[in-house]
């Protein structure tokens, strides 16, 4: 088999035996860039020069006999939102086209001090806003299963280069779904961490409450290990978790036995798809053979949870687009007599409709007279649903859901539908609402071809439950990982 379509557990052991060097992966993996991203153009920056230097260096190291972490050595690509050093980092958006960052995102860091190669940085919904990546001001990324159809998005590009092997495994970012429901849409795996668990730091904020830098791979192994490397308490992110964390790669167990998996029946109302419906309750069903309970459970907010999210993120990334004013960094307009002029035009030259329509709107809900109506009761709708989950976890383990209400749909359909495209989001922003961590997981194919995504909701910190859940049910399926786009 090429070296591109394996796992990073698979390339992992084949490096620590010698039996390949990370030159060789990583040339592999850049070939396939050259030769499928044309075609699914998941890619804004590719950096082929930087990676195959990252991959001598520890080739260099394994000859000297160094102990070397388990993914060291292994291509890793990046959504183009986390700050790379020296490598441009665009958010898909004009505002930084030529944005060149001075320092590197702590998950980064982590990476390098673990030897991971960087082929290069992924293409998004601008700003990471949107669910379909059509929202990217310089390219629309195919979904390698059908490429007239969309990857999904914030993280499309993540997605579909993970699913097109064209890296072996990605980081994302999810404000409202936006590892999930790629993920889903792509068949490969994707893990939202619980709110704190990974540094934002060098995360371009969007909704600062909200968002969560996970990773996103062709197997729940290689989502452990990149776990294991993201983890942790940053000083320079004071939302970070005080806490430490044992290996997940390590204590990654594919058993359910015993444990109670809630079936919430409001996730599987009329919105959503016969056939993502059926493919999750075959799923609940192989759960419940392997020894878990099922039991139904009512989550009953989740009808407002749409509403409050858009209100929380849209007010949350009013607030921090505010810096991209032409002055500072970014887009400057050439255009201008005042400085009102300046922050006018460069702003209205640098933002796409979508990110114009967030800033609208969260600088209206935030406005003084409208404040109590939106914002304050969309906070209050917060608490509630947070509620709801505490009551939820008292009667169950975990928590299986369809990841999204339909299958990957086709490039251009929603695009002139805002409300049709955040319905996208209804299974996954509870989630990041209160805080809690969730995977998508491939379980199924459509009748068109198409992947379908299960989604696991666990208590706060509970990853390891979730990661030995999405294990067994990989593990029962025969393993998810079969590359699309194999032509
Ligand atoms: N699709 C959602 C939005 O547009 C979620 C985005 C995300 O998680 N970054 O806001």
């Amino acid at each position: 088999m090429e070296l591109y379509r394996m796992t990073a557990a698979e390339l992992s052991r084949m490096l620590a035996e010698k039996k390949v060097s990370s030159k060789e992966i990583t040339q592999s993996v850049l070939a396939r860039i050259a030769d499928n991203d044309r075609k699914i153009k998941a890619y804004l920056t590719v950096d082929a020069e930087g990676a195959l230097r990252q991959a001598e260096t520890v080739d260099k190291k394994r000859m000297k006999g160094e102990a070397l972490p388990p993914l060291a050595g292994i291509p890793v690509a990046i959504k183009d939102n986390i700050c790379t050093r020296g490598l441009r980092t665009t958010c898909a958006s004009r505002m930084l086209e030529n944005f060149v960052p001075p320092y590197d995102a702590t998950v980064i860091q982590k990476l390098k001090a673990a030897g991971v190669v960087f082929p290069g940085k992924l293409n998004m919904d601008e700003f990471a806003m949107g669910s379909s990546t059509e929202n990217s001001y310089f390219q629309v990324t195919c979904n390698p299963f059908d490429t007239d159809r969309v990857p999904g998005g914030s993280s499309g590009g993540s997605a579909a280069a993970v699913a097109a092997c064209e890296t072996i495994a990605a980081l994302g970012s999810d404000t409202g779904g936006s590892i999930r429901q790629p993920a889903s849409f792509c068949g490969i795996v994707g893990l939202k961490p619980t709110y704190g668990a990974v540094s934002r730091y060098g995360l371009v904020a969007f909704a600062s409450s909200l968002d969560q830098i996970g990773p996103m791979a062709r197997s729940v192994a290689d989502t452990a290990m990149l776990c294991d490397v993201i983890f942790g308490k940053d000083s320079h992110d004071t939302t970070s978790a005080d806490r430490g964390y044992p290996s997940f790669a390590e204590a990654l167990r594919p058993e359910v036995k015993g444990l109670k998996i809630g079936i919430p029946k409001e996730y599987f109302s009329d919105g959503i798809s016969e056939a993502v419906k059926e493919a999750v309750m075959r799923a609940a069903k192989e759960y419940q053979k392997m020894g878990a309970e099922l039991v139904e459970i009512s989550l009953p907010s989740t009808d407002y949870a749409l509403a409050a999210y858009y209100i929380i993120a849209s007010a949350e990334a009013s607030s921090n687009l505010a810096r991209f004013d032409g002055v500072k960094y970014g887009h400057r307009s050439e255009n201008y007599g005042s400085l009102e002029e300046l922050y006018e035009n460069s702003r209205s030259e640098g933002f796409g409709p979508e990110v114009k329509r967030r800033i609208m709107l969260g600088t209206y809900v935030l406005s003084s007279g409208y404040y109590d109506a939106y914002y304050k009761k969309a906070k209050f709708t917060q608490l509630m649903i947070q509620e709801r989950f505490k009551q939820a976890f008292a009667a169950c383990d975990l928590i299986l859901t369809p990841t999204t209400p339909d299958t990957a749909f086709k490039i251009g359909e929603n695009i002139g539908d805002q409300i049709k495209m955040y319905m996208n989001d209804i299974l996954t922003v509870t989630v990041n609402i209160a805080g809690l961590p969730a995977i998508s997981i491939p379980c199924a194919f459509d009748s068109k071809g198409l992947p379908i995504g299960a989604q696991l909701i666990g208590a706060k910190f509970s990853e390891q439950i979730l990661l030995n859940a999405a294990a067994a049910l990989e593990k029962q399926l025969g393993g998810f990982g079969r590359c699309a786009a194999l032509a």
